[in-house]
């Protein structure tokens, strides 16, 4: 038994419950990080913005957990935006995409604003949006129009439809949420906008079912979206959050034959701002928005830095998915 100095007997040192030491596994292993390095070189390649949790739905399965009231991360401005991308720019990140995500961008007052922003300085700009009333404004719908006028294929709009069947969407988002969906596509395709569509693949479908699925709905709705290519018609697959997953060792990458550069915070990082907050700040990925461990600080500098995978997400969503390195 392990005695100390004056020969009293030492209390051992309590275990350490798992997803407790950003450095050290409950093990008492080091915790693997992923740095920000990618074959682009150091810097995020996909910079998100989330410009607001409000939504103007709630589906059942929003990751974000999203609804008319969820403001817990509130609205981005256009001012605080560029700020942001000032400062990629002076840190050379080798950005080349911007997200746009939320809640529903178009809830956010000044989205029109931002985009032009992102827009203008080169970037291609992917919007996430349910393409629903906040989108069907006329305001909005005429500054869209401008925008696709002035940048064409630059600006992405990618609709979440999350089935090819009314029942199913409706289903996740409430009832008459896949008709307002169609009409906000079938504007979009009309005035011919870079479109995309994110189904989900949660009702034990295989991907080329799914695909057969969209198909005949796209050509029942005379619409042309390429159903066969994958970045014109995403199908996400449904990842349950494991119940204990175990934690990721540096020695994980080996057993996996992974390399951290293929994770995705090693080429993304997400800014927010949350409710009350005085700033943004910059978070590891899209995936952990609330947990106030993964925010990395309010610069790009501090941005940088390593992530700890210190989150059950980590382990399910990003690493492991469902195999084991113990
Ligand atoms: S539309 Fe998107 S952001 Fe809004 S509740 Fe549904 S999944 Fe969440
Ligand atoms: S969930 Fe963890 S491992 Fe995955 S991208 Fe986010 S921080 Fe990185």
């Amino acid at each position: 038994m392990p005695r100390d100095e004056n020969g009293s007997v030492a209390e051992a040192a309590a275990p350490l419950p798992k997803w407790a030491h950003p450095n050290i596994t409950a093990t008492g292993e080091t915790r693997a990080q992923v740095p920000l390095v990618n074959s682009a070189g150091r810097g995020a390649t996909t910079l998100w913005f989330n410009t607001g949790t409000l939504c103007n739905i709630a589906c059942s399965n929003c990751y974000i957990e999203s609804t008319p009231r969820n403001d817990r991360l509130v609205y981005l401005t256009r001012a605080e935006v560029a700020e942001q991308l000032d400062q990629i720019a002076e840190r050379n990140w080798p950005t080349r995409e911007i997200g746009i995500t939320g809640g529903e961008p178009f809830m956010n007052p000044e989205i029109l604003g931002i985009l032009e922003e992102t827009l203008r300085r080169g970037y291609e700009t992917l919007v996430l949006t349910n393409a629903m009333r906040p989108m069907m404004r006329p305001r909005v719908m005429a500054g869209l129009l401008a925008l696709r006028d002035k940048y064409r294929d630059q600006l992405v709009l990618r609709v979440s439809l999350d089935h090819y069947t009314q029942r199913r969407h409706d289903e996740e988002r409430g009832a008459g949420a896949f008709k307002r969906a169609w009409e906000g596509i079938a504007w979009l395709h009309g005035n011919l906008f870079a479109l995309s569509i994110a189904g989900r693949m949660r009702w034990d479908e295989d991907d080329k079912k799914a695909r057969d699925g969209y198909r005949r709905l796209f050509r029942r709705k005379g619409v042309g979206i390429d159903w066969k290519n994958p970045k014109r018609l995403i199908l996400f697959p449904e990842m349950d959050e494991a119940k204990d997953p175990p934690e990721i060792s540096t020695g994980c990458w080996d057993i996996l034959g992974k390399s951290p550069q293929q994770i995705m915070c090693a080429s993304s990082r997400m800014v927010v701002k949350r409710k009350g907050a005085e700033k943004p700040v910059y978070l590891a990925c899209t995936l952990i928005a609330y947990d106030t461990a993964f925010e990395l600080g309010s610069t790009a500098a501090e941005a940088e830095r390593p992530v700890p995978l210190n989150h059950p997400s980590c382990a399910t969503f990003c690493v492991l998915g469902g195999a084991s390195c113990s």
